[in-house]
């Protein structure tokens, strides 16, 4: 589609449901990508209270849209106002991305593949290695299913709300038959995890915009032989990632992951191959 491109009859809608939507790059991305691969359709954010989450998703049937992303604290309740999921869902018990196919609402969590496709294209590789992961919330449990896929051995989850950390380590280990042990997110117990762990990976919004100069683990415990992701993608180089390149550590950095989820959400939306570049430079040009 050229500069212009006008809505017409046949626009689709794609959308973004969350509670608030206000600091997301989402539409930005999406409609660049709609736009150079000449797919008529506009992609809105619509902040939507929990109390309307149900008529919005029969809306989206009802108006015949592409589909629409999934976002806090949408993400688990959804789930149920969906017709079909697959099984990637099911395994996160979490939806970020659901597609309109002639009115069946099916839903898919393209988090996990962003996270995995990111590893890969920064030819990091977690077989056989063991993982901190901090945070047990939604973002937590898309690294925890990537890792478990891409052949991760052993984890500790750290959390501030311990029990969460506990409850979360006990279903992986059941579900994975993976080795999982939860500790607090004090600066010791972190430390000490770290220490026993090849990857770190940071799945909270601590560092993110304008809090920027937290950062979940202390400058100590980073190394050069340390693989450090962070799901934080505003700004896109927060303090972790930043301390974590000074000390020669290999990092992976939340932009990567959101414009890699959002590419396996265009493909699932339109059959097409998604135009990364041009859905990196748009989410650039509003994070930075
Ligand atoms: P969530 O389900 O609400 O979970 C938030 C997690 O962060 C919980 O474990 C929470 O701990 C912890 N947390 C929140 N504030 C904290 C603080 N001040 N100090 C320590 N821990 C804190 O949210 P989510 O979906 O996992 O999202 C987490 C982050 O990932 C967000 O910043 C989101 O934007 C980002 N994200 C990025 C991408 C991407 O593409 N890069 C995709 C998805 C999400 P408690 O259990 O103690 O509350």
């Amino acid at each position: 589609m050229s500069s212009e491109w006008k809505a017409d009859q046949f626009t689709r809608l794609a959308a973004l449901i969350g509670h608030p939507i206000d600091q997301s790059p989402s539409p930005i991305m999406h409609n660049e990508a709609f736009r150079v691969s000449c797919i008529n359709a506009v992609y809105l954010a619509f902040d939507v209270p929990p109390a309307f989450l149900k008529s919005v998703v029969s809306g989206m049937r009802a108006m015949n849209a592409l589909g629409f992303n999934v976002t806090i604290p949408h993400k688990v309740a959804a789930l149920d106002l969906l017709d079909e999921s697959d099984q990637l869902v099911k395994d996160v018990g979490a939806v970020n991305t659901v597609v309109n196919q002639n009115g069946t609402l099916k839903g898919y969590n393209t988090d996990v593949v962003g996270i995995i496709a990111a590893f890969d294209r920064n030819g990091v590789s977690v077989d056989g290695s063991s993982a901190l992961v901090i945070g047990a919330g939604g973002a937590a449990r898309a690294c925890l299913t990537a890792l478990s896929a891409k052949g991760c051995k052993k984890f500790h989850i750290a959390n501030r709300t311990l029990h969460k950390a506990k409850s979360l380590a006990k279903e992986f280990s059941r579900k994975y038959g993976i080795e999982c042990s939860a500790v607090n997110q004090g600066p010791k117990a972190i430390s000490e995890a770290s220490r026993s762990s090849d990857i770190v990976l940071n799945a909270t919004p601590v560092g993110a915009y304008p809090s920027v100069e937290e950062c979940v683990l202390p400058r100590e415990c980073l190394r050069p032989d340390l693989i450090v992701f962070d799901v934080v993608y505003k700004p896109i180089r927060t303090k972790l990632i930043d301390e974590a390149s000074k000390a020669g550590a290999k990092v992976v950095t939340g932009l990567e992951m959101l414009v890699e989820q959002g590419a396996a959400t265009f493909k699932l939306w339109t059959g097409r191959d998604p135009p990364r570049q041009i859905m990196r430079k748009a989410v650039e040009s509003v994070l930075s």
